[in-house]
């Protein structure tokens, strides 16, 4: 019975100790309960023994298995608390081992130097059973030595368990395994010095921490079985919350790339329903322009072991949705990653609505240049004016010489040259005009910013010598080449240039001048300077300047520098204003060099 109820709980925790991962300290127990359960079967073969050769075998088998208990007690204590003595953990066992030796020395054993008889020992019920009698060996000492050893590594251990706050395990499990070495060796030296005619319970006492291990297995169960609840709870939890935010969950083993996805994460990337999918399938649900980038941000995540977290699309159906993916490594105990798991969110809204908002704002950009073209007007009129009035004039005097007779030819060469470069003037005004006037979306290209600026000085020159303003444009020297889209960068500056005229205009400034220039500090921006003259912008306002719909002239629409912060931040750079010391203000904005933008 006792060998049955060794190998029932030996299998159970055998079962508990081969799971994933391997439990070692159940394995090592399992292994201790079916050395218990051979024992178990020695010392019933000893009752029944026929004579003393017989009794010595099964002595000397019993010996060895209750020496196998010793290593087994003693490594299942190891590292089932984690604590003790190891030094102390090896001596109990090595002590017991040494004195195996007995055992298989002809004709003597552990216990007995020799075994001289057997004698009958009736019970009250009126079975019996046979014990031995003969010398005992001196080197017996060994054996229960190594058993004293086992008690004081076991107390130690315990002591150091509970310390650490396990009180429990430490009392139940530390608590019976003192407990049957105390009375398997009391009991085993009482038979051994004569004091009591019994058989060996080694093995019965052991069911003192059967008692203890099926307690704790209990407990384990239990606790497992609440967890199971407390899993199923959250994980209800964890449902009702993603279905509400739309997530749709999912996982990739990383090392035989089997992953699985909730239904939702399913349907988001338009899959079979199939729980367990692999990276493969995952890969070519998202939309090809985009898997280098998804592929890259999972390599990255993994090098650098930060979250996971890209925006890409996916082609389900006819009909193309934005993901938005997110996720986290999970390593194993050595760093190796064995697991990613993330959510999905489908962003196609979001997307819309920013795409629609980009367009609108597109649109205010480009009307916001029409509203600026029209204050140019006057004074590009009068820019083209000059160049029409020449050919007019030039086309007159044409006539006269042509009624000369002969017509001279040479003058009549000379005023068609003219007229050529006169309407090669025009129509610079008017591509100009023209490049501003088209609607387009911001299109960054290595540009020189000398160009833009010098572009600035022909378009604003005819306005700002009707209003008497001196225009001084110093593009600077050894400028990098910028990132940038010309004609939005020209809007930016064109409206810098006109603000600043506007400032000097209004307050009627005996200084009239208007400086723009390019500076390169060095790193990886170039910044660009609009200075004027102008009575500054009082500081209450100056954080107030670039937000829509702000503006001090009766007729301003103060969508300019709004519009202007949106180009710029659109190109990765900055714009902001300050007052100067003596007077006036200075704009600046950053734009990123050729260098940074390819970053
Ligand atoms: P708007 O020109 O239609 O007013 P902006 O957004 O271009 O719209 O300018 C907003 C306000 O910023 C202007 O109304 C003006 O008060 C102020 N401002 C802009 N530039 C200057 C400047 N150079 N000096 C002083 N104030 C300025």
């Amino acid at each position: 019975m006792v060998a049955a109820v060794c190998l029932t709980l030996g299998m159970m925790e055998l079962r508990v100790g081969l799971g994933r991962p391997v439990d070692a300290p159940r394995l090592l127990f399992s292994l201790s309960a079916f050395v218990t359960a051979a024992v178990c079967g020695f010392e019933l073969g000893m009752m029944r023994a026929d004579s003393p050769a017989e009794f010595h075998a099964l002595l000397r088998w019993g010996d060895v298995g209750s020496c196998l208990m010793v290593i087994t007690l003693a490594a299942f204590i190891w590292v089932y608390f984690r604590s003790g003595n190891q030094w102390l953990a090896l001596a109990g066992p090595c002590l017991y081992g040494a004195g195996l030796v007995f055992d298989f020395l002809p004709g003597s054993s552990l216990i007995y130097l020799n075994i001289t008889g057997l004698k009958t020992v009736e019970t009250f019920g009126g079975a019996s059973y046979r014990v031995a009698v003969g010398e005992p060996n001196p080197w017996n000492m060994l054996a229960y030595l190594g058993v004293l050893l086992l008690l004081i590594f076991v107390i130690d251990a315990s002591v150091r368990l509970a310390r650490r706050g396990e009180q429990r395990r430490a009392i139940i499990i530390g608590g019976s395994v003192v407990l049957w070495g105390l009375i398997a060796g009391a009991h085993s030296a009482l038979i051994e010095i004569g004091v009591v005619r019994m058989p060996y319970i080694v093995s019965v006492t052991y069911l003192v921490i059967v008692l203890a291990m099926s307690f704790e297995l209990t407990s384990d169960v239990a606790a497992a079985a609440k967890t199971a609840r407390q899993l199923q709870e959250s994980e209800r939890r964890m449902d009702l919350a993603s279905a509400a935010a739309g997530l749709g969950m999912w996982a990739w083993d990383l090392n035989d790339y089997e992953g699985w996805a909730s239904a939702k994460a399913q349907g988001l990337l338009g899959l079979l329903d199939s729980e367990h999918l692999t990276q493969a399938q995952f890969m070519d649900a998202v939309h090809p322009d985009d898997r280098q980038a998804v592929k890259l941000a999972v390599e990255r995540s993994i090098t650098d072991d930060r979250d996971f977290e890209v925006e890409h699309r996916v082609q389900v159906g006819g009909e193309t949705r934005w993901l938005s993916a997110r996720g986290r490594v999970e390593r194993n105990a050595g760093g190796t990653p064995i697991l990613m798991r993330g959510v999905l969110l489908d962003i196609s809204a979001r997307r819309r609505s920013e795409m629609e908002l980009q367009h609108l704002q597109g649109q205010l950009v480009h009307t916001s240049r029409v509203s600026m073209m029209g204050q140019l007007a006057t004074a590009l009129a009068h820019e083209l004016h000059q160049p029409l009035g020449a050919i007019l004039r030039n086309a007159e005097a044409a006539e006269l010489f042509l009624e000369h007779d002969p017509p001279e030819l040479d003058e009549l060469r000379a005023i068609l040259a003219d007229i050529r470069a006169d309407d090669r003037r025009a129509r610079e005004v008017i591509d100009r005009l023209r490049a501003l006037l088209k609607r387009r979306s911001i299109e960054p290209l290595a540009l020189s910013v000398v160009d833009v600026l010098t572009n600035i000085g022909a378009l604003t020159r005819a306005d700002a010598a009707a209003r008497s303003i001196t225009v001084d444009i110093e593009p600077g020297s050894g400028l990098p080449s910028i990132m940038g889209d010309g004609v939005h960068l020209q809007q930016v500056l064109l409206n810098l240039v006109l603000n600043a005229m506007d400032a000097i205009d209004g307050a009627n400034s005996r200084k009239r001048m208007i400086a723009v220039r390019a500076e390169y500090p060095g790193g990886r921006e170039v910044e660009v300077i609009v200075n004027d003259t102008g009575p500054g912008i009082p500081s209450v306002e100056l954080g107030l300047i670039f937000e829509p719909f702000f503006t001090t002239k009766a007729s301003g629409m103060g969508i300019g520098l709004s519009v202007s912060r949106t180009i710029i931040e659109a190109h990765g750079g900055r714009i902001w204003a300050e007052n100067n010391a003596t007077e006036g203000a200075t704009f600046r904005f950053t734009l990123p060099t050729v260098d940074k933008a390819a970053l």
